[in-house]
């Protein structure tokens, strides 16, 4: 089977499906890689490193479409918002797709794809079980994105973030709060503290104070029963406005003596929960940085914008909705493990052979036979 990998269309995004790396691993399973011209250039991985591990480019973006039997991307049509329609003319009845596409945040394009008799596969619903972990690019992303939050507020932040004794005073160091201990969250605090910050975190499940303070991190403790937070696949569950209410009522002074607040709080489809308000902004000194890393979905903090700089009463708010497209290279890496497991997991003696038993391809399918399959994007349609 021919794969075939596209350059990105999507504004911003310098990541790609699949660097040189990984090649291997497919060749020897029988698959033929097909790249399109400059795909990995802003990757760091140019034309000639792919032909050196067995790769051929193609001539034209259509080429590739369609001489592969199976496109994997970073951002399929669903997930390229301005661009993503213009590949809906390449594809063809029982081509596969796989990428990220938000099959939940735009589900009318899973029913534009399986319209066209295209197979596809949403990265955002590899399961998150163990035997899944290699595939899991949600998490793999969102590492990316915890420690990139840190780097941008230690660059906004008009102080340093490390203690310092020198012969010209203390220097104190930066507190940071991180709200939202998940992935993102857990490695925003890792990285903080690495460079030398006082960190607090909160977050609404419970279970993950132990993982805060394994990082040199504060558990902030609220007096509210979070004792219902957490859903049995791991996941905050929603909480209703009152229970919000009172979190930001008493995270209010933590956030009020913190240098950097940076957010991190989402619930699995739904929009993010606002956990700092414009009156919170007011009480931070000014110079204080917010970085939102929900902010794609809408942002926990009531004034942020997204891919904007917003500077309230001296705070500085930062909503980037693409982090991981800012370390491409890293990114890619980890992103083309997550896709060439999930292939090699799909693919038996050469060809893409669906087990629909298996709790991993049957919870990553969303459209198959013309029909959009998955239960979860079949209800929002
Ligand atoms: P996420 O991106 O959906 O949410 C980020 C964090 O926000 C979560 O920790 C969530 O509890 C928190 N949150 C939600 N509402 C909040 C609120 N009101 N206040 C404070 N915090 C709030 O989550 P994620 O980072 O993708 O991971 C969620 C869970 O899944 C974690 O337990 C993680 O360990 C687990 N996980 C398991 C696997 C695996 O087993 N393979 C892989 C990845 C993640």
């Amino acid at each position: 089977m021919i794969i075939g990998v596209p350059k990105e269309l999507h504004p911003g995004e310098r990541r790609v499906a699949l660097v040189p790396g990984v090649l291997p691993s497919l060749t020897k399973a029988s698959l033929e890689v097909v790249i399109e011209r400059s795909a990995g250039g802003p990757a760091g991985f140019p034309d000639g490193a792919y032909v050196e591990k067995g790769a051929r480019i193609a001539t034209s973006r259509d080429q590739l479409f369609a001489d592969a039997e199976i496109i994997v991307q970073v951002r399929c049509p669903g997930a390229a918002k301005d661009t993503g329609h213009t590949d809906l003319d390449f594809l063809r009845s029982s081509q596969t797709i796989i990428g990220f596409s938000e099959p939940l945040g735009a589900p009318s394009m899973a029913y534009s794809i399986a319209e066209l008799g295209v197979r596809s596969f949403a990265m955002e619903l590899i399961p998150r079980i163990t035997r899944a972990q290699s595939m899991d690019a949600l998490s793999s992303m969102a590492t990316i994105a915890g420690y990139k939050a840190v780097l941008l507020a230690a660059e906004t932040l008009p102080r340093m973030f490390p203690m310092m004794m020198t012969a010209a005073g203390t220097i104190m160091p930066a507190r940071v709060f991180v709200v939202g201990a998940g992935v993102a969250g857990l490695q925003a605090i890792a990285s903080a503290r690495r460079l030398g910050a006082r960190v607090e975190a909160y977050d609404v499940r419970p279970a993950v104070k132990e993982q805060v303070e394994s990082l040199g991190a504060n558990f902030v403790e609220l007096p509210i029963d979070t004792s219902e937070s957490e859903d049995v696949g791991g996941y905050a569950k929603a909480q209703d406005e009152s229970f919000l209410q009172r979190q930001r009522e008493m995270m209010a002074r933590v956030v009020a003596g913190s240098d950097v607040v940076i957010t991190t709080a989402l619930i699995p489809g739904k929009t993010a929960p606002i956990l700092v308000t414009a009156e919170m902004v007011e009480k931070m000194e000014p110079g204080s940085v917010i970085v939102d890393l929900a902010a794609e979905r809408g942002g926990n903090c009531a004034l942020t914008k997204a891919d904007k700089i917003v500077v309230a009463d001296g705070v500085t708010i930062l909503g980037p909705s693409n982090l991981p497209a800012t370390v491409p290279y890293h990114a890619s890496q980890m992103y083309a493990k997550n896709i060439s497991t999930l292939l090699l997991h799909l693919i038996d003696n050469g060809t893409l052979t669906l087990d629909l038993d298996d709790e991993i391809t049957v919870g990553t399918l969303v459209t198959h036979d013309g029909q959009v399959v998955h239960p979860r994007v079949k209800e929002l349609l």
